[in-house]
């Protein structure tokens, strides 16, 4: 069903998972307000797509991996990630 669990247990790494996302979930973008973030990484712990990582202190995510189930968003302990709807307004 491409939920990537295999490519995040493979301890060597065997497996790249590549997916193409519809329109309907390209429709909206996590967004991190740096300014509220503590970088606890419970963010990151949290996610079983492995679509976000901390490292160095800034958050990265990878679009391509992530299935905007706002479990990150849910799980911070002080509500600075946010799934935000991009506008198709011009
Ligand atoms: S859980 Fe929230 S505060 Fe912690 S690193 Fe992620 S966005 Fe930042
Ligand atoms: S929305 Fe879900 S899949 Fe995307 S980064 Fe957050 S926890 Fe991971």
């Amino acid at each position: 069903i491409g939920c990537g669990s295999c490519a995040n247990v493979c301890g060597e790494d065997a497996i790249t998972l590549k997916r193409k996302l519809g329109n309907v979930i390209n429709s909206q973008k996590l967004h991190v307000d740096e300014d509220i973030c503590v970088y606890c990484g419970v963010c990151e712990e949290n996610c079983t797509m492995d679509a976000i990582k901390l490292e160095d202190n800034k958050l990265i995510f990878s679009e391509d991996k992530c299935i905007k189930c706002e479990v990150c968003s849910k799980k911070c302990p002080v509500g600075a990630l946010k799934l935000e709807r991009l506008s198709n307004e011009r």
